[in-house]
């Protein structure tokens, strides 16, 4: 699957051609920059690594040879950056996360390496639009959604930043499913995103560690008299790191994400265990093997699953050693394991890692435990996600017992000195004692929250309100026990992908107007403030946006057949499908609208397109049900003669990170409507604001700030606060009261319960609608009213373009803090403590004769 790997730059002979150009000052002749040197690697790629003459290569293998010669210019600024950080030894951030939704590399690398214009040339010397290459691209889907994404995020920023780090994760085989739509359905179907190899990714089998799980611990006293344990395990499987390089923008950084896969280990289990027993080895094999086959679509709870927290084990096992190795090239004793590292955990998916650094140190390296839980407290700190309760994880006892019997000793014991620390502070407080404790239930289940923050040295929450929430509410006893603990970092995305890369033509109208300081510094955006107050460059902005439509028309019209209005309002929300997003209550409004055309087919309503995406996990119903009303609700509006000239429903299947680089560019109004208090950030509505789309939302999650930033002329506010949502709760919710008091809401309710939208027949959306009537949990009935009449404030206002485009340059002007750099920033001098190390481009000749031992250079 992988391909071979290849010569390193360091090994290289000289180039002897005689007829490339060395107008590249800084580089080496053979990853020279010029289109020239570009087109010439290119050709050598189809050949050498393809295999393939150019008249005969398909349009993916020059897609692998173009990937290959990108990659040959990243791999000298990786050992570049490898050389600097070993010289320079200096803290290093180790991000550890279940999932890494990185998106399309290629044209990514172009830009950060500042040769889009050169390839495009080059390719085009030889009748190759790069175009169609970038679309060979099959996108790494190793992420649910905006957690992934976000860790995606933060590698561009760090590297970017010139900040040490290290991505750990999972290679999934498999990632988030494909999803397709028939019959108006979700149907998923497996991401085989390996089919055709990864060009961007090296294997390091020489790197590789084993990991154990299940079977007892043994306690015995060694040869000083000291009380031990060894972990007897039921297995082991070996994990084999695959590297990928990250490139910062316009920097010799390069970083690496470091993505676990798990392998049999053969040894073990040909020799020992299955002695004569061939076909019974293979499939111990396979079961290794399954341990990082398919990423976990989060459901409505994440328990009880026995391979996800085997899964979470490995990698974070697998790191953990990986770090311990590095210590140990570097030449820093382990006791200084956490002046090298800042661990982050980025939810408690890795949080696991607390009892395993424990673990190594105490009974693997021999360390006291006062000194070890020291080391781990500095090291690690935590990131928390979700106020949704039911999504924080918990394990039951049994399984955890069964698969990490250590660890589970080695939590116990955790907890043991943590409560007597409790029972100290809070004296003769029972209840907080049972509240804080990483055992809930009468010794049920294994709380991770509660783990990793007890094992941190710092919390944070993701936006300010989701982190008052998260004082106030879901970690209230750990703020109390240690308030300086806690600090709040709003998320923010990378401009690099989301503005450079996927909005090329509204980056050009900033460069032109501004500068492209802008691409470092986000905040530079506010000298776009002024234009807005300018007819000319609000004109040439307004065409800007409307070819970015143009496109996204275009390719709806390719994917689902629909086609749609440029001109129309483009009404967008995509994002994963949940109650607590509330898909749902958009849809509510777009079948109001449409009984106000029927009921009045010369009303005036302002044409809107209506574009969905996201995708509900397999096993909950309920959203898939969701997706099911879009479409149904779809169905009938695009094809009503009266209608669907002013109204158009689109679902686009399978949203991902390529999607989203066409979408983002091209909407007008961005839907953020979850219920307050339950969206911890959403990045989503950062990249939409940063592309000039106004966004309706509640306030909740960034939206807050999102509407501090861009000013409240320029934001439609709907529905209830956070607080409000709280006391409507306490007070005891009808909403089926709210029901018989708003003839509006009534009239769509009945249409869909009627079977309007379903055939005739009344019990497709039965389930929907039975639970909004009568217990609503996510307040949909309460804010509709609210929502719909925001939505006609919103319809006013595009419909004068001169005012909607002045607010869209300003949503822009303003969006700076939502850079992911600046979260980057503040986490390295609050959480992290870490500082730039600047890396200067090392030409191969000159690596070949400083070339180190053999173990150097892997970080
Ligand atoms: C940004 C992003 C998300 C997160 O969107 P939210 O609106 O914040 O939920 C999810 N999926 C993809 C592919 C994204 O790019």
């Amino acid at each position: 699957m992988t391909q071979a790997i290849r010569p390193r730059a360091a090994d290289a002979p000289e180039p002897t051609r005689t007829n490339v150009p060395t107008a590249d000052s800084h580089d080496d002749t053979r990853t020279a920059m010029s289109s020239t040197t570009i087109r010439r690697a290119f050709l050598d790629h189809v050949f050498y690594t393809q295999g393939k003459l150019p008249g005969l290569a398909s349009r993916n293998d020059l897609y692998q040879a173009l990937a290959h010669t990108v990659r040959d210019r990243l791999v000298q600024r990786w050992i570049s950056t490898a050389e600097a950080y070993l010289g320079q030894p200096s803290r290093t951030v180790a991000y550890l996360s279940a999932e890494f939704l990185i998106g399309p590399h290629l044209a990514n690398n172009l830009v950060n390496l500042g040769i889009l214009d050169e390839v495009e040339a080059a390719m085009a010397e030889l009748d190759i639009e790069l175009g169609d290459l970038l679309a060979q691209e099959v996108e790494p889907g190793l992420g649910n959604g905006g957690l992934g994404r976000l860790a995606a995020c933060f590698m561009d920023s760090l590297a970017t930043m010139q900040i040490p780090a290290l991505g750990y994760g999972i290679r999934y085989e498999y990632g988030i499913f494909h999803q397709s739509i028939v019959d108006g359905m979700q149907v998923e179907s497996t991401d085989t995103w390996l089919r055709h190899g990864n060009p961007w990714e090296i294997q390091r089998p020489e790197l590789a560690v084993e990991v154990k799980l299940g079977g007892h611990t043994e306690h015995y006293t060694d040869d000083r008299g000291r009380y031990r344990v060894r972990w007897v395990p039921a297995k082991t499987v070996v994990g084999v790191p695959f590297d990928s390089p990250v490139l910062g923008y316009r920097v010799n950084t390069v970083n690496t994400l470091r993505l676990w896969r798990a392998e049999a280990t053969e040894a073990f289990d040909f020799n020992v265990f299955n002695r004569g027993d061939y076909l019974g080895a293979v499939n111990k094999k396979v079961t290794s093997e399954n341990l990082t086959k398919v990423l976990y679509p989060n459901d409505e709870t994440e328990q009880g699953k026995e391979l996800r927290l085997e899964q979470q084990y490995f990698f974070v096992s697998c790191s953990l050693k990986d770090m311990l190795r590095l210590l140990d090239v570097h030449g820093i004793p382990i006791s200084r394991f956490h002046e090298k590292f800042a661990v982050q955990l980025n939810d408690t998916h890795p949080s696991i890692g607390i009892a395993e650094l424990m673990r190594l140190l105490v009974d693997d390296h021999d360390m006291a435990w006062e000194e070890a839980w020291e080391i781990t407290r500095q090291a690690f700190a935590y990131t928390n996600h979700t106020l949704l309760p039911e999504a924080l994880e918990c394990w039951p006892l049994p399984l955890f017992a069964r698969t990490l019997p250590r660890h589970l000793e080695i939590i116990y014991e955790i907890n043991a000195r943590f409560l007597n620390e409790v029972r100290i502070r809070f004296f003769g407080d029972d209840s907080r004692l049972s509240r804080l404790s990483l055992i809930g239930g009468n010794n049920d289940f294994i709380r991770m929250a509660n783990l990793a923050c007890v094992g941190s040295h710092a919390i944070n929450g993701v936006a300010q309100l989701h982190s008052r929430l998260m004082r106030e509410d879901v970690l209230k006893d750990f703020h109390a026990m240690w308030p300086d603990k806690f600090t709040n970092i709003t998320n923010g995305v990378t401009p690099r992908r989301w503005l450079v890369v996927s909005n090329p033509r509204l980056s050009k109208l900033a460069c032109e107007a501004i500068g492209d300081g802008w691409i470092r510094n986000l905040s530079e955006l506010r000298g776009l403030e002024p234009y807005a107050e300018d007819a000319g460059f609000r004109e040439r902005w307004q065409r800007m946006r409307n070819a970015n439509k143009n496109d996204l028309a275009r390719v709806i019209r390719e994917v689902t057949g629909v086609v749609v209005d440029p001109t129309s309002m483009f009404d967008v929300m995509v994002k994963r499908i949940h109650e607590y997003k509330r898909q749902h209550l958009a849809v509510l409004h777009i079948v109001a609208l449409y009984h106000r055309i029927k009921s009045d087919p010369n009303a005036d309503i302002q044409p809107r397109t209506f574009l969905f995406g996201g995708k509900a996990a397999p096993g909950y119903h309920y959203a898939k049900l969701m997706i099911r009303f879009i479409t149904a609700v779809g169905d009938v509006v695009n094809r009503d003669p009266q209608v669907r000239d002013r109204l158009k429903v689109v679902f686009l299947p399978n949203f991902n990170v390529t999607y989203g680089q066409r979408i983002y560019p091209a909407a007008d109004l961005s839907e953020q409507i979850s219920l307050a208090g339950k969206e911890a950030s959403g990045t989503g509505n950062m990249k939409f604001a940063m592309n000039g789309a106004i966004t309706i939302g509640t306030m909740d999650g960034a939206n807050i700030e999102l509407r501090d930033e861009i000013g409240a002329d320029n934001f439609f506010p709907f529905g209830l606060s956070a607080s409000e949502v709280y006391a409507l709760k306490a007070s005891g919710y009808r909403p089926l009261s709210v029901y018989e008091s708003d003839p509006e809401l009534r009239a769509v309710i009945d249409l869909v319960r009627q079977g309007f939208f379903s055939k005739g027949d009344p019990s497709v959306f039965q389930p929907l609608f039975d639970g909004l009537l009568q217990h609503d949990p996510y307040l949909l009935l309460a804010d509709f009213a609210s929502y719909v009449h925001c939505q006609q404030d919103v319809s006013n206002a595009y419909a004068d373009q001169d005012r909607w485009q002045r607010m869209s340059v300003l949503s822009c002007a303003r969006s700076g803090h939502f850079s992911s750099d600046r979260a980057i920033q503040e986490y390295a001098e609050r959480v992290w403590r870490v500082q730039p190390v600047p890396v200067s481009l090392l030409r191969a000749s000159m690596a070949a004769s400083a070339r180190r031992n053999a173990q150097a250079g892997t970080e």
